[in-house]
């Protein structure tokens, strides 16, 4: 194997470089990112390094040189075709491949009609950030558009900031479709009880003039003006360069359980574009959280290597969100969930805990500030449990 090309110098593609060194891996590689950053961590951006409290610089992904990895970088470089044998550059250049790693992530979603205006942002990149936490630093109030993860610790970080916050959400509760409608209302109270002002079942018909900030009509007739505003309202699949590899790519890259692309012979993916087999329910749902994409990158890297493939990704999927000092855990795949029961319900968010489940076993669970609860129930998740162990879990768990 003498060179592999890692398109996308994230999260997913960074530690697919790091993985395969680690594993042994002596040929080249090369590291394509359309960033002109080094590789640096996106989770800090919506937390400490929106509220300034963190140093840009402790967000990057590698500790030490990336020398070190004897990685050729091509930072400031987007990937825009790719064939059988080779990936084509920006600046003319054609890489050739003897394995290719995608590790190409997503893009904010826009709303229709939504106007580029300076003080309305989404939240991805680096400068994202960065135009985002100017805003908030000159602003007295922000207006949110989408109660999902984003959203709501955007909410937090600038609520705590001392902004006055309006959040608007299209479902009748943050995440109703995924976390059912109790969790999501449990959602939608750790902003109202922290000052914001949510709206669900509404929708923004149009944009107005704000006269400097944001104004926006609601379906209902209702106007609401705030000096910034961030949209976050989910990802969109940037794939127009893959077209030429022949396979589909509506709903990310499809993979089998070691991330290679199906319909390929040595492409594989990586991260939020890479919808995976999953090991155990053998559906593909593409998983937009950081763990995925260190899990996947492992997994890709013994593949690569020819190495005997000890490691899985995604058994039990975990993603975590960080809103007004407490921190919210999510261990497994509720999207498979026919019913919900609250399993810890201390009559505060705080250490509220609920179960998923499945044909009667577990599928998944929500913690709200309970690492231990979640720790425990994590591996119930990983074992299938059903119903009653979990019920005498919960009250086991209780009574200490
Ligand atoms: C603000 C924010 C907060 C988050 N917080 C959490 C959290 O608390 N918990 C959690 O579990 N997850 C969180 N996530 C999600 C997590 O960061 C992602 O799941 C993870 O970054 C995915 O890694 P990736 O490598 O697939 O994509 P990315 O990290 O996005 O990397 C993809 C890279 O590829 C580049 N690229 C795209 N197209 C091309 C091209 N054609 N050529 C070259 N380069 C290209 C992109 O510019 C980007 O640099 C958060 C995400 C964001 C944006």
């Amino acid at each position: 194997m003498a060179h592999v090309v890692v398109v996308g110098a994230g999260l997913g593609g960074l530690r697919t470089v790091e993985f395969l060194r680690a594993e042994g891996f002596p040929g080249r590689i090369s590291l394509v990112g359309d960033e002109p950053h080094e590789p640096y961590d996106r989770p800090p951006l919506s937390k400490q390094i929106l509220a300034g409290q963190w140093p840009e610089e402790r967000a990057a992904l590698h500790c030490g040189e990336l020398a070190d990895l004897d990685v050729s970088l091509r930072l400031g470089t987007a990937a825009v075709g790719v064939d059988s044998g080779g990936v084509e550059l920006d600046d003319g250049t054609r890489l050739r491949y003897d394995a290719l790693v995608v590790a190409t992530g997503v893009r904010p979603r826009r709303l229709p009609g939504q106007p580029d205006h300076p003080e309305l942002h989404v939240l991805r990149r680096l400068e994202d950030c960065r135009a985002l936490r100017d805003s908030i630093s000159r602003a007295r109030s922000l207006l949110v558009v989408g109660a999902g993860f984003i959203g709501a610790e955007v909410a937090a970080t600038a609520r705590t900031a001392g902004l006055e916050v309006t959040m608007l959400e299209a479902l009748s509760a943050p995440f109703a479709r995924v976390l059912g409608e109790r969790m999501g209302r449990l959602c939608a109270r750790l902003q109202t009880d922290n000052g914001v002002a949510v709206r669900c079942g509404t929708r923004i018909d149009s944009f107005l003039d704000g006269n400097g900030g944001i104004a926006a009509r609601l379906a209902d007739g209702s106007i609401v003006r705030a000096d910034c505003g961030v949209v976050g309202v989910g990802t969109v699949l940037d794939v127009g360069w893959l077209a030429r590899l022949g396979v589909p790519t509506e709903g990310g890259l499809l993979c089998d359980v070691t991330g290679l692309v199906e319909g390929t012979g040595n492409v594989y993916a990586v991260g939020d574009i890479a919808a995976w087999r999953h090991p155990t329910v053998g559906d593909r749902p593409r998983i937009e959280h950081w763990t995925s994409a260190t899990e996947q990158a492992a997994v890709v890297a013994q593949r690569i290597t020819g190495k005997q493939i000890t490691r899985q990704a995604d058994v039990v999927p975990y993603f975590w969100s960080d809103q007004y000092g407490l921190t919210l855990q999510l261990a497994g795949r509720c999207d498979l969930a026919t019913s919900v029961e609250v399993l810890h319900d201390p009559g505060v968010i705080k250490g509220t805990v609920a179960g998923y489940f499945a044909d009667g076993a577990l599928v998944a669970v929500l913690a709200f500030h309970a690492p231990r609860l979640l720790n425990r129930y994590r591996k119930l998740v990983a074992a299938g449990a059903g119903e009653h162990e979990v019920r005498s879990t919960a009250a086991e768990l209780a009574s200490q």
